[in-house]
């Protein structure tokens, strides 16, 4: 299945598979006022297709500024280097959260050059965190650490 349309039982199963947050900032669609989209991975424009494989669910801002992007600067060392993929990386092994959950920190070279390239600590997203975990709403579990790794 290479069709380069998404599909409406397509896009049903990566919403499901991302737990209806979105795969880079982790916003929740179910707090959000703009809708989410299934973006490309590896953008259509190089050659990416529509497998599920190939799709994540991403927040309009994520999305904005990803855009057809696949690499960023990394602030630390300077080197260019692959964006955050959502289906062969997991976020908790590239990112953390500061001590009151509202700011994502990038733990490897790929996970800074993700924060900054998709600007995941916008305003809005910082001031909806900070509510949603005063109401017991973030973060989202997977996000977190687990014991044994
Ligand atoms: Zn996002």
């Amino acid at each position: 299945m290479s069709n380069d349309r998404v599909t409406a039982e397509q896009r049903r199963l990566v919403i499901e598979r991302a737990k209806g947050c979105c795969e880079y900032c982790v916003s929740q669609m179910d707090f959000a006022t703009q809708s989410f989209s299934v973006e490309h991975i590896l953008p259509r424009a190089k050659g990416g297709s529509s497998d599920l494989e190939n799709l994540a669910l991403a927040c309009q801002g994520c999305n904005n500024h990803k855009f057809i992007k696949m690499e960023g600067l990394d602030p630390l060392t300077e080197q260019t280097v692959s964006l955050f993929h959502p289906r062969t990386q997991r976020w908790r092994n590239h990112f953390a959260w500061n001590d009151d959950y509202t700011i994502v920190i990038g733990t490897t070279p790929t996970g800074r050059a993700t924060v900054n390239e998709l600007y995941l600590n916008r305003a809005g997203v910082i001031n909806l965190r900070r509510v949603l975990f005063a109401s017991g709403e973030h973060p989202p579990s997977e996000t977190l650490p687990k014991r044994d790794e």
